[in-house]
């Protein structure tokens, strides 16, 4: 079965690796370059995944995952918060915004699926 993911992300060299990486490993992926834009992409579908840069224009990572967080149809899709913020309390701050993980930027091409799978794998544990 196919698994979709939404990529939020604005900054289109991170977009154009991510999205390649993702639909290499089979992923359909729905990109969004800000918030707004992916709060109305939802609207027609639900994702399976929700790939969160923090830095973004307007409202932030966190503020989005937030929101994302209130819409009862994504109270169970992994939201995995993608950052060069290297600072430890990042980390707990996009868990706190309800992040289920973190992946740091720059995106590693030979870990960066792995890294997704282990996010949703604890997502999944930890939902049971
Ligand atoms: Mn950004």
């Amino acid at each position: 079965m196919t698994r979709t993911a939404l990529l939020i992300e604005d900054n289109e060299q991170n977009r154009y690796l991510a999205t390649f990486l993702l639909e290499q490993h089979g992923y359909r992926v729905v990109a969004a370059a800000h918030g707004r834009a992916a709060l109305s992409a939802l609207r027609d579908f639900i994702p399976d995944v929700i790939l969160l840069d923090i830095q973004l224009p307007g409202m932030d990572g966190y503020e989005v995952a937030r929101l994302l967080r209130e819409l009862v149809t994504l109270r169970a899709t992994p939201i995995i918060a993608v950052t060069s913020y290297a600072m430890l309390g990042d980390r707990e701050k996009a868990l706190a915004a309800g992040c289920n993980g973190y992946i740091e930027k720059p995106i590693d091409p030979d870990t960066f699926i792995r890294e997704v799978e282990q996010v949703l794998v604890a997502a999944v544990e930890s939902s049971r």
